[in-house]
C-alpha cells in the first residue's frame, strides 16, 4: 500500500528500503543482469541513489547508473555527476543525443508550452525536444544494456503528469514497451521528504541547489517572512519550461551570460514576444504591455528590452 503525502519519513524509508530488495530478488540482480539507475545529478536521483540497497548495489557492481547528457547540462551537473563517480566508485554510462537543442528550435521553435497543453502545435516542440533529447538516447541504452531492472528518481507529486502515471502504474510495474520490470522507489515522497533523507545521511549533492532566487523581492511588501524561494530544477539549462515559476529570473541572477545567450542570441526573447503579443492582441487590460511588447519586438529589439528592462523576460 503506498504511503502518500504526509507520512511519516521513517516509514516511506523502510517502504522505499524493501520495494528495492524485492525489486532485486524478483529480478534476480546480479552481475550477469544488472538493473540500473536513471541518474540526472538532481537531488531526485542523488536521493534514490542513496537508499542502503541502491548504494551497495551500484559499489557492488551489480546497479549501473545512467546519466543522460543533454549536451545542455549546467556545468555543475557534470561535475557532480563526476564526483559520484569518483566517491561511489560507480561507472557511469552516458547516453547523447544525435541532433542538438539548437537543431530541434530551428525545426520545431522554442519548448515552451507544456508537453499536453491545449495549443497541440506548440506543445508539439516541447515533446519533440524531450523526445530527441532524452527519450531516444535513453531508449537506445536500455536496448543495448538488457538490464533487467530500470530504476529512477521520479516522485509523483513532481507534476500533474507524474500524478497520473503514479496512479495508472505505481511504483513496480512491467515496461511491455521496453520489457523490465520498473520502479520508482521514491514515487510517493515529498520533496521536504527528500531533504530530511539528505540531512539525515549528509551525503553530497548538486551545487545548483545552493542557488536560489526569492521571486517576490520586488514586491514592496517584500520581507524574509512573506519571501517565495525558487530552487532550479536541475536539467537542460536553456529549457524555458520554467519560464512562469521563475527559471528565468533564477538563470539571469546566477548565470547572466547564458541568460543573455539564450534571450538574445538564441533567439528566446523574440520567441516570448511573439507569444505574449498574440496572447495579448485583443486584452483591453494589457494594451500598455502589447505597446511595449510590439515596439521591442520591431523597432527597438530584445538586446535593448534587456539592457533596459533586465526583469522583463522574467514572466510570461
Ligand atoms: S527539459 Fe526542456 S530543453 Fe530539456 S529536453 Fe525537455 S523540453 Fe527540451
Amino acid at each position: 500500500m503506498p504511503i502518500m503525502k504526509g507520512g511519516n519519513m521513517k516509514e516511506k524509508l523502510k517502504y522505499s528500503v524493501r520495494l528495492v530488495e524485492r525489486a532485486f530478488t524478483e529480478c534476480g540482480i546480479s552481475k550477469e543482469n544488472k538493473a540500473v539507475l536513471a541518474f540526472s545529478g538532481g537531488i531526485d536521483s542523488t536521493c534514490a541513489l542513496h537508499l542502503p540497497p541502491i548504494l551497495a548495489g551500484v559499489k557492488e557492481g551489480i546497479v549501473d547508473l545512467l546519466f543522460n547528457d543533454t549536451l545542455v547540462e549546467f556545468p555543475q551537473t557534470r561535475k557532480f555527476v563526476r564526483h559520484v563517480e569518483d566517491t561511489i566508485g560507480a561507472a557511469v554510462i552516458i547516453a547523447k543525443p544525435k541532433v542538438t537543442f539548437r537543431q530541434i528550435v530551428e525545426r520545431y521553435g522554442f519548448p515552451i508550452y507544456p508537453r499536453g497543453g491545449k495549443d497541440s502545435q506548440r506543445a508539439k516542440a516541447t515533446a519533440m525536444c524531450c523526445y530527441h533529447l532524452k527519450k531516444a538516447p535513453t531508449k537506445k541504452l536500455i536496448n543495448e544494456h538488457s538490464w533487467r531492472l530500470y530504476m529512477t528518481g521520479l516522485r509523483a507529486d513532481e507534476s500533474y503528469n507524474r500524478r497520473t502515471m503514479a496512479k495508472v502504474y505505481g511504483d513496480y510495474f512491467l515496461s511491455k514497451t521496453y520489457k523490465h520490470q520498473r520502479c520508482h522507489p521514491i514515487l510517493y515522497w515529498s520533496l521536504d521528504d527528500v531533504w530530511a533523507f539528505q540531512k539525515q545521511c549528509g551525503f553530497d549533492y548538486n551545487e545548483l541547489y545552493d542557488k536560489v532566487t526569492y521571486l517576490n523581492d520586488g514586491d514592496v511588501y517584500f520581507s524574509h517572512d512573506n519571501m517565495k524561494k525558487y530552487q532550479v530544477r536541475t536539467g537542460c539549462w536553456c529549457c524555458p519550461q520554467g519560464i512562469r515559476t521563475g527559471k528565468l529570473k533564477w538563470l539571469r541572477e546566477h548565470f547572466p551570460k547564458m541568460f543573455n545567450a539564450l534571450i538574445v542570441k538564441m533567439g528566446l526573447g523574440e520567441a516570448i514576444l511573439e507569444l505574449r503579443i498574440d496572447k495579448n492582441m485583443n486584452v483591453k487590460s494589457k494594451r500598455a504591455q502589447l505597446a511595449r511588447d510590439i515596439n521591442y519586438k520591431k523597432i527597438f529589439g530584445v538586446a535593448k528590452a534587456v539592457q533596459t528592462h533586465p526583469c522583463y523576460f522574467d514572466s510570461f
